[in-house]
């Protein structure tokens, strides 16, 4: 059996801070691994060859436990959760229920120029879907190097797609985008790179956004692999736990999401996700299974990937903490 190492707790301990479940706003939906890319830093391992994808019964499940709280948002994500066959299917569904939900999509953006795909992107717009896009950087030369050959283009021509429908600019459709690292460092500051980014893209192309999340990448999945390989990873850990910043506690994705995997099972997020930390310590648990008056205040399982979260000014997957939460 593989044992995790966890120096996490022992940090929280060591500056008086605990982790713990407030109540649910967000249901981070993962809706399977498949992707058209096959990104150098992926933590899901996802591709165009992976199989695992959600089922309408699934999503008819999740929907109906949705329907019986009043959590918020719903987060799409994946792979690309775009190319699941009931997508659309299940924003339909989360879109007939009151009181009303906002829905995020975590998008790549190449996938909606993908053939197959077609009117994906007015889809979007049309049922006030936020957009969270992956962007690694505003020069093609890092963002191919990441994501694979022509992917900075398709990239740039998708963003000025969803700019002609209105996204970054009318504030009923939010465009932000997410920049990680392209090798074993820390992101630098997101302010600054924010403004580095709004400035490049408008320059160069005509682009508009709103925010810039700069995330740290987590040591899992391929991009685990990736340091692994260039033996790395130690020293890539040992900058996450040396860079611990107790401030950032309190704005983890873990304290108010629950993250779901493609069969429906649970986890405290979508990296606990990857590395197969279900709740109740690996026995499945289905969120049909789960009272949503039990969340509150539930223990957080973690280990020392979080320490990706808490590196710096923070990332989980609200950004560093300087900026305003999603
Ligand atoms: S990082 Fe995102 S776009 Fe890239 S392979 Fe993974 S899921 Fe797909
Ligand atoms: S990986 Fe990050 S979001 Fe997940 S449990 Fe650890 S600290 Fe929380």
């Amino acid at each position: 059996m593989l044992v995790r190492m966890n120096r996490f707790p022992e940090k929280l301990a060591h500056h008086s801070v605990s982790l713990r479940r407030v109540r649910p706003e967000i249901l981070q939906v993962n809706v399977g691994k498949l992707c058209n890319l096959t990104c150098v830093h992926c933590h899901v391992n996802a591709g165009p060859k992976r199989k695992e994808i959600m089922s309408r019964e699934t999503i008819d499940r999740i929907v109906d436990w949705l329907a019986k709280t009043d959590i918020p948002i719903v987060d799409l994500t994946g792979g690309a959760p775009e190319m699941i066959p009931d997508f659309r299917y299940f924003i339909g569904q989360v879109k007939s229920l009151l009181p009303r939900r906002h829905i995020i999509d975590r998008c790549n953006l190449t996938i909606l120029l993908e053939s197959g795909h077609q009117g994906l992107a007015e889809f979007l717009a049309r049922n006030s879907v936020e957009i969270i896009a992956s962007m690694p950087c505003y020069s093609p030369e890092n963002v191919n190097a990441q994501r694979g050959e022509g992917v900075c283009e398709g990239s740039i021509a998708a963003l000025k797609l969803l700019n002609s429908l209105g996204y970054g600019i009318d504030p009923d459709l939010p465009l932000h985008l997410v920049y990680n690292p392209v090798g074993a460092f820390l992101p630098p500051s997101q302010t600054k790179l924010e403004a580095d980014y709004k400035r490049e893209l408008k320059l160069h192309f005509g682009i508009v956004f709103n925010k810039l999340y700069a995330l740290a990448n987590l040591p899992i999945g391929r991009f685990g692999s990736y340091l692994r390989r260039n033996n790395q990873l130690d020293d890539y850990m040992q900058l996450l736990i040396d860079a611990f910043n107790p401030v950032t506690i309190d704005g983890l994705m873990c304290r108010n999401t629950i993250s779901i995997g493609w069969r429906g099972e649970v986890y405290d997020c979508d990296f606990n996700q990857q590395l197969n930390m279900q709740w109740n310590n690996g026995a499945p648990v289905f969120l049909w299974d789960v009272h949503p008056d039990t969340i509150e205040g539930r223990d957080i399982m973690t280990g020392d990937h979080c320490f990706g979260c808490t590196a710096g000014a923070g990332s989980s997957c609200g950004g560093a903490i300087a900026q305003s939460r999603l």
